[in-house]
């Protein structure tokens, strides 16, 4: 299930002050694992960076070794939970009785720590099952992600990317949630023919989930096949922007649209009048189908880095890894000119790990991200919470 991003905030952020100590992650922090279970797909949409050639599953064998090791970590931290996000590919495609062995397994693994395993899935509901809701329930699988574009010949099964069939089955699919009592989240990818109407789009999205916890990504560049789609970082910005006062006058009835909600807390100033960040210090990895570990990034990133496969490492050896890479990058770029006397450092703190991934010399100018970073605090972050400082 893929989710086109190089989110500026959906992700983590280094929670370390220059200059400071760095500061760990808390006990609170809940780190996440997102875990790839196949790279196969029973779709074809067109900008999906997920699914390859030679596609692999996650093996028992792999979960099982994955499972010691969160074991092995929540039994060493009392206050610790831990999620673990089942994706893909299409996580679904799997049958049922994959996650049967795996509810199994967690039984025999994690017999002291499986009520602190935070699970979720994240799947296109196009194959979703009764026998796969059993299945997830008896994981303990409480919450389902999944997204979804009506636009035509996007997403979609076949050569054809058949939409009308793809939009059928999930909405089928979600019924099957819904009637089981689940909660779930959306996210919707940002692509060219969305620009034209933000505003649409948003109350269409906040619309199909009442709830509306709605995760706005970009697609940003790609395969061939998705270039007619990708978008800027600018344009996204423009796209988010011009959704921006619209939802912060509804941000309480819709208090879960990412990333405007993240950005808003970020920018908000503390009772000192200084930012406020609200970054908690939990850390993100994925896991791949063989148990190697590396950030969180569109799986074609170049010069994507490895910290290491579960077994080899313990998961506190690779969030440390990971921790000392954010590290790294911050200091990086704090030292740079671009970023050193920016009025917008204490929020931003030279952008987030996707964007510093994506670029493996760390230069924000060249990653586009930052002008458009930029762009939305002043053209329109600012207008807003000024016209509310005046009561316009
Ligand atoms: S649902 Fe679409 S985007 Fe997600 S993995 Fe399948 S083909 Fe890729
Ligand atoms: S907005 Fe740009 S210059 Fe300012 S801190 Fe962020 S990345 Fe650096």
């Amino acid at each position: 299930m893929a989710t086109p991003s190089s989110s500026v905030s959906g992700s983590v952020a280094p929670s370390a002050a220059i200059g400071s100590e760095t500061v760990r992650p808390s006990s609170q922090a809940c780190h996440a694992l997102v875990v790839t279970t196949t790279e196969r797909c029973n779709s074809n949409c067109v900008y999906c960076s997920k699914v390859t050639r030679r596609p692999r599953d996650m093996s028992l064998q792999v979960v099982a070794e994955l499972l010691r090791a969160v074991d092995a970590y929540l039994g060493a931290r009392s206050g610790e939970s831990l999620g673990l996000l089942w994706h893909g590919g299409e996580p679904l495609w799997l049958e049922s009785r994959y996650f049967e062995a795996v509810a199994d397994l967690q039984r025999r693994l994690c017999a002291s720590t499986q009520h602190r395993i935070e699970h979720r899935v994240q799947t296109n509901l196009t194959c979703l099952s009764a026998a796969h809701l059993s299945a997830l329930r008896r994981l303990g699988v409480a919450d389902v992600g999944t997204s979804f574009d009506p636009e035509p010949g996007i997403r979609g099964p076949g050569k054809r990317v058949d939409s009308n069939r793809y939009n059928r089955q999930f909405l089928q699919g979600l019924r099957l949630v819904e009637r089981s009592g689940l909660g779930w989240g959306l996210i919707y990818v940002v692509t060219q023919r969305s620009l034209e109407r933000p505003r649409e789009v948003f109350h269409f999205l906040t619309n199909l989930n009442l709830a509306s916890r709605v995760t706005l990504n970009p697609v940003l560049s790609g395969s061939d096949r998705a270039r007619s789609l990708a978008i800027t970082p600018r344009e996204y910005v423009d796209f988010l922007g011009t959704i921006y006062p619209c939802w912060h006058r509804r941000r309480h009835r819709f208090p879960s649209v990412h990333p405007l909600v993240a950005w808003e807390r970020a920018l908000a100033p503390g009772d000192d009048g200084a930012s406020a960040d609200v970054r908690d210090g939990s850390v993100q990895l994925s896991v791949h189908p063989d148990g190697t570990v590396s950030p969180c990034l569109p799986d074609r990133t170049p010069g994507a880095r490895s910290y290491g496969r579960i077994g080899d490492r313990t998961l506190a050896e690779l969030f440390e890894a990971h921790w000392q890479w954010q590290r790294q990058a911050e200091r990086h770029r704090h030292a740079s000119p671009l970023c050193h006397d920016c009025r917008w450092w204490p929020t931003c703190r030279g952008g987030l790990d996707l964007d510093a991934a994506a670029h493996t010399d760390m230069d924000m100018q060249e990653s586009g991200w930052c002008d458009a970073r930029r762009r939305f605090f002043t053209e329109y972050y600012e207008p807003v919470h000024e016209r509310g400082r005046s009561g316009a």
